[in-house]
């Protein structure tokens, strides 16, 4: 058996080194790491993964040499031209989707000529899988919103083949789904129900979901089984995660340690608040910041005795809003450092940049708190992975309830991240806790990652397509 995974970007990138050779470099974010954490270890299941390669090539043989490259690691690459990006990625993914399934409908645009492009560039996906595809030997699953259209794309040339699909983001609540036009919302939900497991990160999601088939679609469903006319699709509640003995056993590796160790003392042993996020007006950053600064007004014994470590990583710098978020987020540090720095202490230290995984280990294991405070996030995987690398059992998770992770993480100080107050007071209330108490909550939380890990997010989610799948054979 064969799994076929397609994404929007393939898990590595193509890149040109000074020679102007290619060069392959591993992607960043949350579905990479998480499925790209599974293939690695897959065994028993060989694997292909189709999506864009990260690179915007215009001649056939250039193409040609970067997919028999690709091929030697199971990849395969769909190339999009320069426009296809601008008006698919960057237009309706990213100005559309992206902010909606957010709620932050006020800075969506609704461009018919982004959707249009959206849909062709779906369809080119559907063609490029129709010479990968084997019936016989594969399983098909689509990911995230860049390509909702895609499963009953594929449904359409392969009657039989069991399709999955997984949604990263939100899936809104039906008013907010309703801001869509007519035609584009119906063509999203039919899109979807071309899969046999629809899966959504919490049951807000997959409710949400379910409200929009029934109210768009007059589909009903019956314990998350929808039948539309005659082609059963399920709608799920799987939530990602992470892999936990890498985080785990990483930052209890001696190097990890010892820069750990470097990072404490270079902040002189201060409490360390650490934050790290890509670069997105729905993380919460400016309120993570005012939160700070409320706690460091409120607390002023503390100035000078704790820091906090922000970084950002560079994302989506072609857009509008986060060239906005970037600036913002600069003013804000700047004001607040300008406001309370001494000679000594910088209340805050901020990167613009991203870290390479034992960096990032090393910053988890020194930091006394984590914050995560996003407006609205789909799951949130550093949460998770700030809590696998607290080998001590030691530290703080300060967790928005508006991330997906907060469904899980219930033991995090849960926040609201609209309210700076709150923020601010989880700070006081991680800094004061009891050693045993904070043993107590990590060690729950542990527990409950290290069971639900990504390679059993795969697996069950694996499990509940082939389920579904049988219920239909059973149906014909
Ligand atoms: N990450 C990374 N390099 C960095 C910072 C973060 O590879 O410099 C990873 C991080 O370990 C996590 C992912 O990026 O696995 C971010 O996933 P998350 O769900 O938190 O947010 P997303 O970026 O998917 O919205």
């Amino acid at each position: 058996m064969r799994i076929v995974i397609v994404s929007n970007r393939l898990p590595v990138s193509i890149t040109k080194d000074k020679k102007n050779n290619n060069k392959f470099q591993k992607s960043a974010g949350g579905l990479v790491t998480s499925i790209g954490a599974y293939t690695e270890k897959m065994t028993e299941l060989s694997y292909a993964w189709v999506g864009w390669p990260g690179i915007n090539t215009t001649t056939k043989s250039e193409q040609e040499e970067i997919t028999s490259s690709l091929e030697t690691i199971h990849c395969y690459p769909v190339f999009l031209t320069e426009k296809e990006m601008d008006k698919f990625y960057l237009g309706f993914c990213n100005r559309t989707i992206w902010p909606l399934f957010h709620y932050f409908p006020t800075i969506a645009s609704f461009e018919k000529e982004h959707y249009d492009i959206y849909k062709s560039v779906n369809l080119k996906f559907a063609k490029a899988l129709n010479n990968i595809i084997d019936p016989k030997e594969d399983i098909v699953w689509v990911h995230d919103y860049h390509l909702m259209l895609l499963p009953d794309l594929i449904r359409q040339n392969f009657s039989d083949v069991p399709i999955g699909f997984f949604l990263h983001i939100p899936f809104p609540a039906y008013e907010v789904f309703q801001l869509l036009p007519s035609k584009w919302r119906i063509e999203i939900l039919e899109g979807l129900l071309g899969a046999d497991l629809i899966g959504f990160h919490t049951h807000e999601y997959t409710d949400n979901f379910l409200r929009a088939t029934l109210r768009f679609l007059g589909l009903e469903n019956h314990f998350g089984v929808i039948n539309n006319k005659g082609r059963l699709t399920k709608v799920g509640t799987h939530p990602i995660s992470i892999d936990y003995l890498k985080f785990n056993k990483t930052a209890n590796s001696i190097s990890v340690a010892l820069k750990a160790g470097e990072i404490k003392n270079q902040f002189n042993n201060k409490k360390i608040l650490f934050s790290v996020d890509r670069l997105d007006y729905t993380k919460g950053i400016i309120n993570r910041l005012l939160g700070f600064e409320y706690f460091l007004d409120q607390y002023p014994d503390w100035r000078e005795r704790i820091t906090l470590i922000i970084v950002v990583v560079p994302s989506r710098t072609g857009v509008y809003h986060y060239q906005q978020m970037k600036k913002q987020i600069d003013e804000t540090i700047g004001r607040i450092n300008g406001k309370l720095s001494t000679v000594e202490w910088n209340p805050i230290v901020y990167k613009f940049g991203s870290l390479d995984f034992e960096d990032l280990a090393a910053f988890y294991s020194a930091s006394d708190i984590m914050l995560v405070t996003p407006l609205r996030d789909g799951m949130n995987l550093v949460a998770k992975e700030y809590v696998a690398s607290r080998v001590n059992k030691d530290g703080m998770l300060i967790l928005s309830e508006m991330a997906g992770s907060a469904k899980e993480l219930l033991e995090a100080l849960i926040i609201n991240p609209n309210s700076i107050e709150e923020i601010g007071e989880a700070i006081k209330t991680a800094l004061d806790m009891p050693k045993d108490k904070e043993a107590q909550i990590i060690e729950s939380m542990q527990n409950r990652i290290s069971n639900h890990n990504v390679f059993r997010w795969v697996s069950d989610y694996l499990n509940e397509l082939n389920k579904i799948t049988l219920s239909q054979k059973q149906l014909e």
